[in-house]
């Protein structure tokens, strides 16, 4: 595995493989961006990203503009070595690792949310948050330009946001949604699951409970959204909850669930940690 911190060095050595190899054309690239600490979410967008693309690049950057003042920049979970061995292990080709200089100047081109769809769930308590992911995610694709990026449906407001920036600025990597990982009892692995002390990983159990609840609901035929909603905060109990909607897939509101056309979302702080969910329907 070949570990590359600039920039520009990862866009020469790209058009080398593309060069010296004895495929008819440019090799595929399955393009996986993250913010290390990596866990088997990450490590399944990796697999698929194997399955579909000749050579696979996988990007490790805590990006700082997407964090808002005050919050965790500072003390998210940094596994540098073990990210490392884990990639290796995982069949990246290329690990993309760099410094915050190599990405940012003081001065800097940047790209804004939509003004709607940027600015409700997780936007609308973390109202920059959407610009910085995509301008970072635009970085990354034009300096690795995949033929498929990979990200998680847990973000799923995340992967909207991006498939609608590829889409309305005309770009050629195809984004491809992977499933969520969870742990045996439900919990959706994020790296922010470092932060849980025992009670609060007891306590974020009741998230996953509250969205297969949802999903019974559903099941039994019960399709109101009122009514899932209120049943999904009645389980989330004393949580602080930033929202639980139900939306179809381009996050416009629905007043019934749609099936295979609608995602119930939840986020809430359990201790000091915001975690977010969902289920798609
Ligand atoms: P992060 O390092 O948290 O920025 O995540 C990098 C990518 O991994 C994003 O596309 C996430 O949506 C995805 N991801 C994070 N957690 C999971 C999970 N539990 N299952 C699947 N994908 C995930």
């Amino acid at each position: 595995m070949k570990i590359i911190s600039c920039p520009l060095e990862l866009k020469e050595y790209l058009k080398g493989e593309n060069n010296s190899t004895s495929f008819q054309g440019n090799r595929t690239i399955g393009f996986v961006p993250t913010m290390g600490a990596l866990h088997q979410g990450h490590i399944s967008l990796i697999k698929k990203a194997k399955e579909q693309n000749e050579l696979v690049v996988v990007s490790i950057f805590l990006n700082p503009t997407q964090f808002l003042k005050g919050e965790d920049l500072d003390k998210y979970p940094k596994r540098d070595e073990a990210d490392k061995q884990i990639c290796k292990l995982s069949g990246v080709d290329i690990l993309f690792f760099p410094h915050v200089a190599d990405m940012y100047t003081n001065d800097e081109v940047t790209l804004c949310a939509p003004k709607v769809r940027g600015y409700v769930l997780e936007g609308n308590s973390r109202p920059s948050h959407f610009n910085g992911v995509l301008t970072v995610v635009m970085k990354l694709l034009n300096i690795v330009t995949p033929t498929r990026a990979y990200f998680g449906k847990k973000d799923a407001q995340q992967l909207n946001l991006i498939s609608l920036m590829v889409k309305q600025l005309f770009m050629s990597t195809q984004i491809i949604p992977v499933d969520t990982v969870r742990e045996s009892d439900g919990l959706a692995l994020s790296s922010r699951n470092a932060y849980l002390s025992p009670n609060d990983r007891e306590e974020a159990l009741k998230i996953s409970s509250s969205l297969r609840q949802a999903s019974a609901m559903v099941v039994k035929n019960i399709l109101d959204s009122k009514e899932i909603i209120k049943e999904m905060r009645n389980t989330l109990g004393d949580l602080e909850v930033f929202y639980v909607e139900v939306l179809n897939r381009d996050f416009e509101q629905l007043s019934h669930v749609e099936i295979g056309n609608t995602i119930i979302l939840v986020e809430v702080r359990v201790g000091t940690t915001r975690l977010l969910d969902n289920i798609w329907l």
